[in-house]
């Protein structure tokens, strides 16, 4: 089975970026798309920052300038996909929110979630994907710590099923001496092993600055070893890249030793045969 398990609904683009379309006809174009790059499933992890209901947990000011869509139609479009048969799955993109997980799960209760995708794009509220962002403030060997600080409390706070781009702080290539890159991803992945929760191989990172899929293959093959499943994504922003460049992530995740792929339902997950 391939999976891909993360991407934005979006409308038609020329680019990479499609304009926000919640609805079902959308969810239909995704679902093509995959059948055509054989993926079998697909689901979608719209950012909470693009929801009202769900403004008081957005802070930064370029999140803050994404809110104004509402949860119920995206959700919606989602589940009348799946009632018209198509294999989606119906997720969300979460920033961590230290110390306010119960009350965000609380807000999120009354939706049909097959799982919950967590990610660290902000830190002690400055971008780690953006410049200058927090890269203006802090050295890049402290970025590095900061961020995997704030991955390892996602990973324990019980507030998501995967994490997102596991290694996003080398989006642009910056890194710390190697023996402290080896310091985080054993730490990365002794916590993600901890908390049981899966990771994602992504290739998004191919089409930024740094030009590598996340994780890293050295830090999949330590969350390998420590116990934690994996799923497939392209973190599309448009159709035309759902499952692009998926040959390239089953051949990392056959590297770390995967044979198996995390497939979630109701936040439930299974393992079934990769490819
Ligand atoms: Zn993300
Ligand atoms: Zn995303």
């Amino acid at each position: 089975m391939i999976v891909d398990y993360h991407m934005h609904l979006r409308g038609p683009s020329e680019g990479r970026e499609g304009p926000i379309e919640h609805t079902v006809e959308a969810v239909e174009r995704f679902a093509e798309q995959a059948a055509t790059r054989g993926v079998d499933e697909i689901g979608f992890t719209e950012h909470v920052y693009y929801f009202r209901e769900l403004d008081r947990f957005v802070e930064h000011p370029y999140q803050r300038s994404r809110l104004g869509h509402e949860l119920d139609a995206y959700c919606d479009a989602v589940v009348e996909g799946k009632r018209r048969g198509l294999p989606v799955k119906l997720g969300l993109e979460v920033d961590s929110v230290p110390g306010r997980e119960g009350e965000l799960l609380e807000l999120l209760a009354p939706y049909p979630w097959d799982y919950l995708l967590g990610s660290v794009h902000i830190v002690d509220g400055e971008a780690v994907d953006m410049e200058p962002g927090l890269w203006k403030r802090l050295s890049v060997e402290d970025v590095w710590s900061r961020y995997f600080e704030a991955v390892g409390e996602l990973a324990a706070s019980g507030l998501v099923d995967v994490l997102a781009h596991l290694d996003l702080v080398k989006i642009f290539g910056r890194r710390p001496e190697s023996s402290a890159v080896a310091a985080h991803h054993a730490a990365a992945a002794a916590a993600v092993g901890e908390a049981g929760v899966a990771v994602e191989v992504s290739t998004a990172g191919l089409r930024k600055p740094v030009g590598e899929l996340y994780p890293a293959p050295d830090l999949l093959a330590r969350c390998r070893e420590s116990g934690a499943g994996a799923t497939l994504a392209s973190d599309a922003h448009v159709a035309g890249d759902v499952g692009r460049d998926f040959p390239a992530a089953l051949e990392l995740l056959r590297e770390a030793g995967y044979e198996t792929v995390t497939v979630f339902d109701g936040r439930r997950a299974r393992q079934e045969p990769l490819g």
